[in-house]
């Protein structure tokens, strides 16, 4: 793929890549979850089992905003190649130390957006345009990663478009974000909390989200907003009252 290939071409490869970057994670940790469900019945989050015509909105809802990512993201490529936007490619051009850091740059800028974005998406005049689909799944699987309604697929990808054009990004680093950010937003939607029980209280991670913490947002609606960090939360005052505990009900090395 390069500046000469046509404009389809290139929009079915990049459609290709949000296809797989979303299908082969979602199946692989679904697969986990539903082979194994016998043996981690005991870290199921809510008692209510899946449907099988939740699964296939969830999935129906995911490839329509895959479809939305590339377009968006056929756009993002000829800005790029244009250099139009901010993306370096020599790594020594901000140094080793900003060529890594970045990445976790890209996690606290999206952690903020997300919570502040998803906040206004709850706002009563914009939820049923924007939110209300990806709510349908009380009992959040692996699947739903993606499900939004069209208008939030736009407002996910903004935050690539806001970053591309403000902060300088090597490409690598994105591409290596992308994957990080789906497998990590899977992990957050597959209903079984599989960290262990010190998780939400050692001072090495109770800053980070456990899957307790999106899945309550799911089946309580008014917490819980963050993405990565539990940090947003904590200071807005939305984070779940009973967080903690229900996470400690479910975690690998709970007593049952
Ligand atoms: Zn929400
Ligand atoms: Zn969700």
């Amino acid at each position: 793929m390069n500046e000469n290939s046509s404009l389809t071409e290139i929009w079915l490869a990049i459609l290709a890549i949000d296809l797989f970057r979303y299908l082969i994670p979602a199946a692989a940790i679904f697969s986990l979850v539903w082979l194994g469900r016998k043996v981690l019945q005991k870290y199921r989050i809510q008692a209510t089992p899946w449907r099988a015509t939740q699964h296939i909105r969830e999935i129906a809802f995911s490839l329509s905003t895959a479809v939305i990512f590339s377009i968006i993201g056929t756009a993002l490529f000829f800005a790029i190649t244009g250099g139009y936007t901010k993306i370096y490619t020599d790594r020594e051009q901000y140094g080793a130390i900003y060529y890594y850091a970045s990445f976790f740059l890209l996690m606290v800028l999206h952690d903020t957006y997300f919570y502040w974005s998803h906040r206004l998406m709850h706002a009563k005049p914009l939820y049923k345009l924007f939110h209300k689909v990806h709510h349908y799944s009380r009992q959040p699987s692996p699947w739903a990663a993606y499900a939004f309604a069209p208008p939030e697929a736009v407002v996910q990808a903004s935050f690539y478009l806001i970053m591309v054009f403000t902060v300088p990004f090597h490409p690598a680093i994105l591409f290596a974000y992308l994957i990080f950010m789906i497998v990590r937003n899977i992990w957050g939607h597959m209903g079984y909390e599989l960290f262990p029980r010190w998780f939400v209280k050692s001072r090495f991670t109770f800053w980070s989200t456990a899957t307790t913490h999106h899945d309550l947002h799911h089946e309580t609606f008014n917490y819980n907003y963050a993405l990565y960090f539990t940090w947003w939360d904590h200071w807005m005052r939305t984070e779940h009252p009973e967080y903690a505990e229900r996470f400690r009900q479910n975690a690998i090395g709970a007593s049952k």
